[in-house]
């Protein structure tokens, strides 16, 4: 069994944009306490460093949508490129995605950049599913003609990394999407060569859901009794499984990442470099 390390992935991708953010600015927005969230940050606070990124960041417990209005507003006024850590408590992310510029939309989630997604143009996506197709593509995992389920259907997550899989000539997976309504989930997820599990739910994935040497990826950040895990039970599925991404140490390395990629073509198209 193969441990799919995201930090290899993430020193790569690192390589690829250092020097090219010097001095830039970076708005971000993260409202309650989720876990998963505020995890997200700190990595996020990590790479800004890193990379010579000024970063404005607008944290609250909770915040009125007044407030967030008027910093998105003051954001948008600097021409400063935004992202917004979810969830928002009370809040969808499509409310806020609709006061957000595409052009100044790091995580591709505005309805203009999300239809590029689904027509399969050149944009700017959202960074998790982008990172479970840069751990696929680093590690050569074949997903062409393949059965690739995914468990979630988030916009964030689940959704947009269906479109992507289905790319032509690119991915050509076969794909299934899996959710809180799918009856026998681990029949479904038997099924797949590789099995993506964004669902939110810790240790949700068993060796029973799993078919014999599939590739399982791990995208889920939970806290249980203090310590961060997955949604996949690592101990049971490891023996099972070809490979396996780490939690943490997996997907969310190279999210953080690609936060920064995105930011870099945001920054190219703005200032026309
Ligand atoms: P979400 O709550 O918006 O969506 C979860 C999805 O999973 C839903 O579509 C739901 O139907 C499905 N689901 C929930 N429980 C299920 C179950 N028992 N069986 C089948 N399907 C189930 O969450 P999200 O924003 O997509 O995030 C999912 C997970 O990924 C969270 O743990 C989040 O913290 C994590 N996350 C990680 C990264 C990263 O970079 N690694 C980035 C974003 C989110």
């Amino acid at each position: 069994m193969r441990i799919l390390s995201g930090r290899e992935v993430r020193k790569r991708i690192f390589e690829e944009i250092k020097g090219g953010l010097e001095g830039r600015e970076f708005g971000v927005m993260r409202i309650g306490d989720d876990p998963g969230s505020r995890y997200y940050l700190s990595g996020i606070r990590k790479n800004a460093e890193k990379l010579g990124v000024r970063l404005d960041v607008f944290e609250r417990e909770k915040a009125a949508w007044e407030e967030i209005e008027n910093k998105i507003e003051e954001w948008k006024r600097r021409n400063i490129p935004v992202l917004i850590l979810q969830p928002v408590p009370g809040i969808s992310p499509h409310e806020i995605y609709k006061i957000i510029p595409p052009e100044l939309d790091v995580e591709g989630l505005h309805p203009w950049n999300m239809g590029l997604l689904l027509r399969g143009e050149a944009g700017i996506f959202p960074p998790t599913p982008q990172a479970v197709l840069e751990i696929l593509s680093f590690y050569e995992i074949e997903t062409k003609g393949k059965e690739v389920v995914i468990v979630g259907r988030s916009s964030v997550v689940g959704r947009p990394l269906s479109m992507m899989l289905l790319h032509k000539g690119t991915w050509d997976a076969t794909v299934t999407v899996a959710h809180s309504r799918t009856r026998n989930l681990f029949e479904v997820t038997r099924r797949g060569d590789v099995v993506v599990v964004a669902a939110g739910s810790p240790m949700l994935l068993k060796r029973e859901g799993v078919k014999e040497g599939a590739c399982v990826i791990d995208v889920g950040i939970n806290e249980v009794s203090g310590k961060v895990c997955g949604d996949v039970d690592f101990e049971d599925v490891k023996e099972k499984a070809g490979a396996i991404t780490p939690v943490p140490g997996g997907v969310g390395s190279v999210t953080s990442i690609l936060i920064f990629k995105n930011l870099l073509k945001i920054h190219e198209g703005i200032h026309g470099k």
